[in-house]
């Protein structure tokens, strides 16, 4: 699948719920209403648009969410790709999760076939867990870590950096991923839907960042590329692999190679753009595969060149109305 820009597409994300058992503040509202449980794709569904975009190309889907672990019997999603992975075009099958049911679930992903998993997590100190998240499982996420790392899983922290709330802890947080060995990435909040807060007051460039972290480590930047718009760094004290996605103080769209699918069926081809490509109702047709395949090809002459957020969007309501729970992150 190639773009009209010349973007080969073969990175699928995928939201298997928009259901979350945290409120980050960032992401949702506290008393965020989440879509009736009708309107959600079964498990076979899901599955069924894997395989035809695993058909047309894709190489790489990650699942995410909401909290991808939440939804019912989602292991069985990942049993059932997984037995794809090698034996078709797709060979990495990943998550994204915020950690707090890995204890019960890591076994099980590395059973599946995978084997890289990214947890989100703002902070190491619980009360600044609590304000951030507006839930107390600080201790369920570390037990996941430690279940993760125990499975075997390589683990990526994700930290979106937050002026005023986490910036002082960036440095403690590199460290502790040096001590455990997880590369860590940081991203800068993104005007996704409207939340509670002004995401302005907490908008952090990631430039100023690396610029004052440059102070302490030494940075070498690297051309390692885990397929999206991160830019690595190698901190050779902490021999860990730093991240920065940096969608709002440095546009990374010309690379973009993925697509992405709400729990919904609905096709986002651009996760800053509104337009989007409905897959549910030909999903519960007759004629389904031909048209998904059709409906899959309209999605990329129509992915857009870039997205057209910018921070000016933090102090007004955000033009995009989805919040990053229903795109899938
Ligand atoms: N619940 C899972 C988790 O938190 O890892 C998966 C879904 S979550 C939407 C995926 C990622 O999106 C998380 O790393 C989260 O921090 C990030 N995220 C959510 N809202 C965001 C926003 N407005 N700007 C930047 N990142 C955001
Ligand atoms: Fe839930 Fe992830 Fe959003 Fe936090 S960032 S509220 S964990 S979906």
């Amino acid at each position: 699948m190639i773009d009209k820009f010349g973007r080969k597409i073969t990175y699928l994300r995928l939201s298997v719920t928009d259901r979350c058992n945290f409120r980050c503040t960032y992401c949702m509202s506290e008393n965020v209403e989440f879509l009736p449980k009708k309107d959600l794709l079964t498990l076979e569904e899901l599955e069924t648009i894997c395989s035809v975009f695993i058909d047309k190309g894709i190489k790489k889907i990650r699942i995410s969410g909401g909290e991808p672990l939440v939804r019912k019997n989602i292991i069985q999603l990942f049993q059932k790709l997984g037995k794809k992975l090698n034996t078709s075009n797709l060979n990495e099958l990943t998550l994204t999760t915020n950690g707090s049911q890995l204890k019960e679930y890591s076994s099980y992903l590395y059973d599946s076939g995978v084997r890289r998993v990214n947890i989100s997590l703002d902070t190491l100190d619980e009360k600044k867990f609590h304000l951030i998240t507006k839930k107390n499982n600080f201790q369920s996420v570390f037990e996941g870590i430690k279940a993760a790392k125990k499975s075997n899983l390589k683990i990526k922290i994700n930290t979106v950096a937050l002026k005023g709330i986490n910036d002082d802890e960036i440095n403690n947080l590199i460290s502790w991923c040096g001590d455990n060995q997880f590369d860590l990435t940081l991203i800068e909040t993104m005007p996704l839907g409207d939340t509670d807060i002004l995401r302005s007051n907490n908008y952090l460039s990631l430039s100023t960042v690396k610029k004052e972290l440059m102070n302490k480590w030494t940075m070498e930047d690297i051309n390692f590329s885990s397929g999206g718009p991160a830019k690595y760094s190698y901190i050779k004290e902490a021999k860990i692999k730093l991240g920065m996605i940096t969608p709002m103080s440095n546009n990374f769209c010309s690379s973009c190679n993925r697509i992405r699918v709400t729990c919904t069926g609905k096709i986002y081809m651009c996760l800053g753009q509104n337009n989007s490509v409905d897959l549910k109702k030909a999903l519960r047709s007759q004629k389904s595969y031909h048209s998904l395949e059709n409906l899959i090809d309209q999605s990329i002459i129509e992915k857009p060149k870039e997205h057209s957020f910018t921070t000016k969007e933090f102090s007004g309501s955000s033009i995009i109305e989805r919040n990053m729970n229903v795109t899938g992150g």
